[in-house]
């Protein structure tokens, strides 16, 4: 099998304005010869600014989020088709933060996700515990559930990103140990393999939560970490950079 190359991806979440597209510029710098792929993903505002800004260089431009279908009476909602026509590349699924704040289902992330592949658009499905889930040793059975409820039949790895990121690690500063990581890691892997036969192996798993530049390398070179979904340190471009410096 071919090494799976590592993905870099920045979520923004809600922050960032036209002026950010400094920060933009200097990610676009500093990403070329880098041998991992890099995402941004601003805020919807941003997205076709930034698409163009980052043509023709190293770095892809994603959404966090979009709507199953691809047009309706949907006040408020983006459909990925509407992502992909302003230059997206991708698109962060079934965040904790949507999952919690806006109560999706694992059948909605489910249906998102097949809107994503109709438009043409990378996947990036986020599963993860809660404090109170791990704590309990509930980790493998609430990541497994995710994971059989969020993804469609027929997936592939050109399409299909799996982000593990517990929920207790998201924006507090605490990681997991490496060797947490590499269990939960395995165990997605081997999900993966067993459904989807010949393509779960090459299918990228990212971790998420609290990286930054100082526990990058601990983190990212644990064994099964494809790279990261960054939310906080992606906003600088320094940090950012200085996370990706693992890849260089
Ligand atoms: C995230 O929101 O996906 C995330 C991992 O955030 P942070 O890096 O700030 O913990």
């Amino acid at each position: 099998m071919q090494p799976r190359r590592p993905l870099l991806a920045g979520n923004w979440k809600m922050h960032g304005l036209t002026a950010s597209g400094t920060e933009l510029g200097k990610i676009i710098a500093g990403a070329t010869g880098l041998k991992a792929d890099v995402l941004v993903c601003p805020p919807f505002t941003l997205i076709a600014r930034f698409a163009e800004a980052a043509r023709h260089s190293p770095v892809m431009i994603g959404g966090q989020d979009c709507h199953a279908e691809p047009f309706g009476a949907h006040t408020g909602d983006i459909a990925a088709e509407m992502l992909a026509d302003a230059g997206a590349k991708a698109v962060i699924l079934g965040h904790s933060e949507r999952r919690v704040d806006h109560g999706e289902t694992d059948a909605e992330v489910c249906a998102k996700t097949r809107a994503a592949w109709r438009a043409g658009l990378i996947a990036i499905v986020c599963v993860g515990e809660s404090r109170a889930e791990r704590e309990g040793g509930l980790t493998r059975e609430v990541v497994g559930r995710q994971l059989a409820g969020s993804l469609p039949q027929g997936a592939a790895a050109a399409r299909l990103v799996i982000a593990y990121e517990p929920v207790w690690a998201i924006g507090t500063g605490l990681t997991p140990t490496p060797a947490d990581i590499a269990e939960v890691h395995d165990f997605i892997r081997r999900l993966l393999e067993t459904r989807f036969p010949g393509e779960g192996a090459a299918m990228r798993i990212l971790y998420g939560g609290s990286v930054k530049p100082a526990n990058a390398r601990e983190l990212l070179t644990v064994p099964g970490v494809d790279g990261a979904l960054v939310g906080g340190a992606s906003l600088k471009a320094e940090d950012f950079l200085a996370i990706g410096a693992v890849y260089r």
